[in-house]
């Protein structure tokens, strides 16, 4: 999977690229790009990644260079023949925690060398929930870090020590912080300039205001007996526009009470 040295690298200014690499093999082999954001992963399951990441527009993306992703394999700053990294919870109870003196090192591996915009996430259950807002503001950084827990979670002291930001991808529990990475990834990514094709996508869709996105329909015209809205058909821009706002308002006040309250807020706020 290493084996790229033999295909020719074309340079593209201060980007090099080899365009016959997958997703896979983009990973971690190539110097930092100056001004290229990038996601250094922390985990036990370095093959997780790029996972659904590397398919369609971040995959594209990826290949293309408008973003960087690296992992750093945790078992690699493992303890003694075994390369332990997790032991029995102080006080007792079940399961395992991950050792700080064996994340300590992969942080500051990952660390070391980033701007001081770069944010140090780590992804669990007790954090912030992950909103639009956070994934805007993770857009914007130079990169971030993210460290993946698994077994019982990550011993505190590591969170204290280097001030982590914890973020929940909800209010359930997973096995382990792969998935909610990716998530958090891929609703980043998306965001960077280039990666959608279609700009103006990513503003229109739902959270971009605060209220949910109108339904969308395309052909045929009828299915099972269902007729597209027959104001999507007239043509009229101004009465589609006023139908989908309207839409997107019906939605939001019915399904999330809390976005709509936010949203009036707003609105009488700014008149
Ligand atoms: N004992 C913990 C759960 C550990 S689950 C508790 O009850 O809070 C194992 C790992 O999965 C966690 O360390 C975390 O990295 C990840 N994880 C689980 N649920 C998550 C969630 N909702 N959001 C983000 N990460 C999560």
């Amino acid at each position: 999977m290493t084996d790229t040295a033999d295909k020719p690298a074309r340079s593209l200014g201060r980007k090099t690229i080899r365009p016959t690499l997958r997703p896979r093999e983009l990973m971690g082999e190539t110097p930092d790009l100056k001004g290229v954001w990038k996601a250094k992963v922390i985990t036990l399951f370095p093959t997780a990644f790029p996972g659904v990441l590397g398919e369609s527009l971040t995959g594209k993306a990826l290949k293309d260079r408008l973003w960087q992703l690296e992992t750093l394999d945790l078992r690699r700053f493992g303890i003694g023949r075994h390369r332990n990294v997790d032991d029995t919870p102080a006080g007792g109870g079940a399961g395992m925690v991950l050792r700080a003196d064996v994340l300590g090192p992969a942080i500051e591996t990952a660390m070391a060398g980033t701007s001081p915009c770069w944010p140090l996430i780590y992804l669990s259950p007790r954090g912030r929930p992950m909103d639009q807002p956070l994934m805007r503001s993770l857009a914007r950084a130079d990169g971030v870090t993210l460290i993946c827990g698994r077994f019982e979670g990550v011993d505190e002291r590591v969170l204290e020590h280097y001030g982590v930001q914890e973020v929940s991808l909800g209010d359930f529990v997973l096995t382990g912080g792969e998935i909610a990475a990716q998530a958090l990834i891929d609703a980043t990514v998306r965001l960077i300039p280039g990666v959608l094709g279609n700009a103006a996508s990513a503003e229109e869709e739902s959270f971009a205001g605060d209220l949910l996105e109108h339904p969308h329909y395309t052909r045929p015209a009828e299915w099972q007996g269902r007729a597209i809205p027959e104001v999507l058909m007239s043509g009229h821009h101004g009465r589609i526009e006023d139908w989908r706002r309207a839409q997107a308002e019906a939605l939001t006040r019915e399904r999330r009470p809390d976005l709509w309250a936010r949203h009036r807020a707003k609105s009488d706020e700014t008149g």
